[in-house]
């Protein structure tokens, strides 16, 4: 689907002054926010040959500096969404040869890991709850497999002696989400994206059509396809109309980064995590000794204190889970904002307003999803209608609501 030259495109903006003194400048395709999904899709757009500009203050921030990087299609499993589970397992397998692309295409790695995922349970309560996911994978036809709580410790000795059951499943892998960021922000570089460093304060709309968008800085980027994908701000955006306006909150996540000293020293091997007093933990181990312990969920708006509690609760169910913990330094406490949305499934495509596609509201699987997003964001770009597997996740499947969008200052 992709062009795979390694000679970028002929990307260039047209500038002009406007009759008002402001810098107009004309593009293809303008994507307002580079978080991971705005740049796979940057990326995807300028590989098409289309001149291709993302406007963002920050580029290759966002949620991605704080996530964990699982890509949990099988242990992120919840009832009532299959349609999600397909597209999943489907970005899972995207996984390998999209780190390879994308390594080719940047010069840079993004931790990509076999290393697959053990949940376990602590106590009987949180047994049936593991075993009811378990059903849940076996009777969708998920490789997963039930393993006593010895089993368990065999598997990952550093586990509490009090592990009374788990489901081991080997196709959960992981990425490193800053990682995944840089080597996108490198890769759309090359091919020729033009960033812009500022917020969009405005999308421009003409004669019922989203034509671009005004700048901070007071410019403006006309575009023939504008692609909404401010992760949990893409609700705030000004000049959007209010039925168009994508339902998509900020969920709060606290997660803690300790260090695993020594190349070869042994902790974990995989993804661990549990539901521990009704509260979900995991550890992630990367490869260069760091141990990614999350997250908290919480519906605070804005917010992104790290706060006493959280910290607390991370590392007393964490220690629960993995005693060893406690003798690793503790190097990082960060809160980032995860784009939710009413059925915790991404919006990806053309939104009811001709013009403005959306790329919105990945919620707790935006690391994971980032391979299909770019497919499908490539496809509808180069015209296609949107593929099959992505027409449950239409931005236009929610009703109209009121907006509550917030004006600038
Ligand atoms: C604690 C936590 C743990 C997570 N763990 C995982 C995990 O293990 N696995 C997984 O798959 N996913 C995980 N996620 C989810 C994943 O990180 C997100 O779904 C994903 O990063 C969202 O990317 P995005 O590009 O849509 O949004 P964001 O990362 O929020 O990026 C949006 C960008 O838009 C910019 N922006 C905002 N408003 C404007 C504007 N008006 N104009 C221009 N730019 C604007 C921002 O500066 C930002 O750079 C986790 C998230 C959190 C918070």
């Amino acid at each position: 689907m992709h062009a795979s030259s390694s000679q970028p495109p002929e990307v260039s903006e047209i500038g002009e002054v406007s009759g008002t003194g402001r810098t107009v400048r004309t593009v293809d395709v303008l994507v307002i926010g580079g978080g991971i999904i705005g740049l796979v899709t940057a990326w995807r757009s300028a590989q098409l040959g289309l001149r291709t500009a993302v406007a963002d203050p920050a580029p290759g921030g966002g949620a991605a500096q704080v996530a964990a990087g699982m890509l949990a299609a099988v242990t992120e499993l919840h009832y009532g969404e299959q349609d999600l589970l397909a597209i999943n397992l489907a970005s899972a397998r995207r996984y390998p040869a999209f780190a390879a692309e994308l390594a080719e295409a940047s010069g840079q790695e993004i931790g990509y890991r076999a290393c697959g995922t053990l949940a376990v349970a602590l106590d009987a309560d949180d047994r049936a709850h593991l075993r009811e996911l378990h059903e849940l994978q076996q009777r969708s036809g998920l490789d997963s497999q039930w393993l006593s709580g010895r089993e368990c410790r065999r598997l990952e000795p550093m586990l509490a002696p009090g592990v009374r059951g788990g489901v081991r499943v080997d196709g959960d892998h992981q990425a490193d989400p800053r990682r995944l960021a840089r080597a996108l922000l490198t890769a759309c570089e090359r091919a020729g994206v033009v960033f812009h460093r500022a917020e969009a304060r405005r999308l421009l709309v003409e004669a019922d059509r989203a034509t671009g968008a005004e700048l901070a800085d007071g410019s403006r980027v006309r575009a023939d396809r504008t692609v909404l994908a401010a992760g949990s701000h893409s609700a705030r955006l000004a000049g959007v109309p209010p039925h168009v306006v994508p339902p998509v909150r900020p969920v709060k996540g606290q997660v803690l980064r300790l260090r695993v000293p020594g190349p070869y020293a042994p902790f974990l091997s995989r993804t661990v995590r549990a539901v521990v007093r009704g509260g979900p933990v995991y550890l992630v181990p990367r490869e260069n000794g760091e141990l990614v312990l999350g997250a908290t969920t919480e519906e605070l708006g804005w917010d992104t204190t790290v706060t006493a509690g959280g910290v607390y609760e991370l590392l007393r169910d964490a220690h629960e889970l993995v005693p060893g913990i406690t003798e690793l330094p503790l190097v990082e406490t960060r809160a980032g904002l995860r784009p939710g949305s009413p059925d915790n499934a991404p919006l990806l495509g053309p939104t009811a307003l001709p013009g403005l596609l959306a790329a919105t509201g990945h919620h707790r699987n935006g690391v994971l999803l980032t391979p299909f997003t770019g497919d499908v964001m490539g496809r509808v770009l180069a015209g296609e209608a949107l593929p099959e597997a992505a027409r449950p996740f239409s931005p236009q499947r929610f009703p109209a609501r009121a907006a509550h969008q917030e004006q600038p200052a």
